[in-house]
């Protein structure tokens, strides 16, 4: 999609690091952290909301959850514990139309969300 910031990402035309990267997913820094880790991890496919998913587009899921643990392992914060997340649509404060998910670590974080 030719003005998505993520799909841009993913095909390497900005300057982010790409920290992980398969033929489906590629995994980067949030630009703007909320913990001492705060990583995106999204599908190369460009999907601009999670209820949009459909048919194949489900094993993604999946793939993500495997890289998101593999890279939680790699920045050491397996041990005591991240959080997941995906914000779906306006009310579920998302501000990126491209499927996203965040893995957050390396502190105590909040419970409950949706504040
Ligand atoms: P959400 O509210 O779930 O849509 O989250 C979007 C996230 O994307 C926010 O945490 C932003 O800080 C992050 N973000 C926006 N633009 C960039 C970018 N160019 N590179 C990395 N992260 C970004
Ligand atoms: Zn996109």
């Amino acid at each position: 999609m030719a003005d998505c910031i993520f799909c841009k990402i993913a095909a390497g035309e900005m300057d982010t690091e790409l920290l992980y990267e398969d033929e489906d997913i590629v995994a980067f820094e949030d630009i703007n952290p909320r913990a001492p880790t705060h990583l995106l991890l999204i599908p190369r496919k460009h999907i601009a909301t999670l209820d949009e998913l459909q048919g194949e587009d489900y094993h993604l899921l999946g793939d993500i959850y495997r890289v998101a643990n593999q890279l939680a392992e790699e920045a050491g914060i397996s041990d005591n514990g991240y959080q997941i997340i995906a914000n779906c649509k306006e009310d579920g404060g998302q501000v990126i139309y491209h499927i996203h998910f965040h893995l957050l670590g390396g502190r105590k974080l909040n419970w409950p969300p949706g504040e």
